[in-house]
């Protein structure tokens, strides 16, 4: 435990560590259905050392959904630039690389598939249910509902929807995420858990179905 916090920390990225811990134990639980744990957005690997643990000790997979060219506020120019992150012959952002070190440095790659690709077009052709769906990717509304509309249907029953950058106040930050969270939530569908931060950890209602 101390091993995959001390890992957490050391990775580059943008979760602080409360937020870390609430979706460190939702995944634990979230594992025990023995479903895979799917993220979208890796970025450089930070959140999903907290997955691929939580599945490593319930003999699962945690699957990580990544372009790995960066969202919009983090190409050149915009604030969470990292010009580290450039691939210098290509000329574009690209988080793979360091994201591999990631995992490696903590000992966890063999417990997670790294899928490169736009959510919406994996979602398409994924066809296993999960048991845990963390949305931490594009903040646009064409992005976040895109994440949504691809992957909460296949949370399973019992499993648990979890969105990052969740800000109910517009003086706090984007509200694409939040308007994804109130659509979970009034679709019947998802029941809300606990709130960290800006992380919102919702159930999918047992015997309730996505329309
Ligand atoms: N979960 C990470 C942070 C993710 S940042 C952490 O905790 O550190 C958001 C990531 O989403 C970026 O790496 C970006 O490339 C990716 N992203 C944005 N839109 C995407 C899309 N439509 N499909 C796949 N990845 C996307
Ligand atoms: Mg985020």
């Amino acid at each position: 435990m101390t091993d995959v916090v001390a890992a957490f920390e050391a990775a580059k990225g943008f979760m602080p560590l409360d937020e870390g811990l609430a979706l460190h134990d939702a995944a634990k639980e979230a594992a025990l259905l023995g479903l895979p744990l799917l993220e979208v957005g890796t970025y450089c690997g930070r959140s999903t050392i907290l997955l691929a643990d939580a599945a490593r000790n319930a003999g699962t997979v945690a699957v990580t959904v990544d372009h790995h060219r960066g969202s919009e506020e983090q190409q050149p120019g915009w604030e969470y630039h990292d010009t580290s992150l450039v691939d210098p012959e290509v000329g574009l952002m690209d988080t793979l690389p360091t994201f591999r070190r990631t995992l490696h440095a903590a000992g966890l790659e063999e417990y997670v598939i790294a899928v490169v690709g736009r959510s919406p077009q994996v979602a398409k052709v994924w066809r296993q249910p999960l048991g845990l769906v963390f949305i931490d990717g594009g903040h646009t509304d064409a992005h976040a509902s895109g994440d949504y509309e691809g992957w909460a249907p296949l949370v399973a029953e019992g499993g648990l929807l979890l969105i990052h950058d969740v800000f109910p106040d517009p003086e706090d930050g984007g509200q694409a995420p939040y308007r994804v969270y109130r659509r979970a939530l009034d679709s019947g569908v998802f029941e809300e858990v606990s709130a960290t931060r800006s992380l919102r950890v919702l159930r999918r209602v047992p015997g309730v179905f996505t329309a």
